[in-house]
């Protein structure tokens, strides 16, 4: 083979993955950060948070601001037709043993919710990959965490929603709105990203961070007749679950909860957990579902690798367990979902 041939599949591998080879818009498609960024930009203790990550705050008034921005500059390709429905999981190519781990960011008006930093440095530390699924008010209130999950080759982020909103309640310019908002909240925080990372002189590191969220959340895993075409519209696939990583917390011990995930986890699975220090839980979940889950062989990838591993299971409706089980939070919270519960 001539040395002309040979260099040919890695020329066409190089335009594939920097879609140009530096140009200047360019970023690579299947990554997800940069671990030179991460540590140009943040020392590990900076990394490791501190307690004061953890508090959550009732607001005086609820905090109704738009983002600086209210429209995001990137548009996204619509959504392929068989990824157009509700995503509870996938089924792998093989068989493979892959699962996903999600972690809700949840904050509707009247708070502020918590970042759970155990969470994030123990994946951190165990080198296991996640996604973490972003309220943009909760991207506004936690700018430096979510540019540091943003900056993190191990975590894919997505959107969900501006401030929680009820999906299933909302009309299609309140559901835009809550989209977004989120979407142009991250478009804002990867300018400044950028800006610090040029600054630090590893700006060419930005071409492996993604500049839009891709996959989104429905708050409550609620969502009415029209959302699913209003998100393909968008180029957002929904990501629901297939196993609730939490389900009744409360009267639950740890090892019960390790034990309901892994009677559940098939190839293909994703888990619903959160990390934004409201349940109370998972921060002991997490480690002890992680090892368990490795000695059973399985895999950890993030969302959008996942789809890209085997055909989509999809539903037309979320919910939390069983269908139909979500449907009460629409009468347990004001303002769509956005504000507080209802006395
Ligand atoms: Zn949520």
């Amino acid at each position: 083979m001539s040395l002309h041939r040979s260099l040919l599949p890695i020329l066409v591998l190089c335009l594939l993955i920097l879609g140009g080879c530096g140009g200047k818009s360019a970023y690579a498609p299947d990554s997800f950060g940069s671990r030179t960024l991460l540590h140009t930009l943040w020392f590990d203790g900076q990394l490791a948070g501190s307690e004061s990550d953890l508090p959550r705050a009732a607001l005086p008034v609820p905090d109704l601001r738009p983002p600086l921005r209210t429209h995001p500059l990137r548009a996204l390709p619509p959504v392929p037709p068989a990824r157009q429905q509700i995503i509870t999981s996938v089924i792998p190519d093989g068989g493979r043993k892959i699962i996903a781990l999600t972690f809700d960011l949840c904050e509707r008006a009247p708070h502020l919710a918590g970042y759970q930093k155990d969470i994030v440095n123990f994946l951190r530390s165990r080198n296991v990959k996640a996604t973490f699924f972003a309220g943009g008010k909760w991207m506004r209130t936690h700018p430096d965490k979510a540019m540091q999950l943003m900056a993190d080759p191990l975590f894919e982020m997505g959107n969900h929603a501006w401030t929680h909103g009820n999906l299933a309640l909302m009309d299609e310019s309140e559901v835009r709105e809550q989209i977004e908002w989120t979407q142009a909240q991250y478009e804002l925080l990867f300018e400044e990203l950028r800006m610090r990372a040029r600054k630090r002189g590893v700006g060419r590191e930005m071409s492996r961070v993604q500049p839009s969220l891709r996959t989104m959340r429905l708050p409550y895993g609620r969502n009415n007749e029209h959302t699913a075409e209003i998100m393909a519209s968008m180029g957002l696939s929904i990501i629901q679950w297939s196993i609730e990583g939490e389900k009744d917390e409360r009267a639950r011990t740890v090892d019960q909860l390790v034990q309901w995930n892994l009677d559940k986890a098939q190839p293909g699975a994703i888990i619903l957990m959160h990390a934004n220090a409201v349940p109370q839980k998972t921060q002991e979940l997490v480690p002890l579902l992680v090892r368990e889950l490795g000695k059973r062989g399985y895999e950890f990838v993030t969302v959008s690798e996942l789809l890209e591993m085997g055909p989509a299971v999809t539903v037309r409706d979320g919910y939390f367990d069983k269908p139909g089980d979500n449907r009460y939070v629409d009468t347990l919270f004001g303002g769509k979902g956005t504000l507080g519960r209802v006395k």
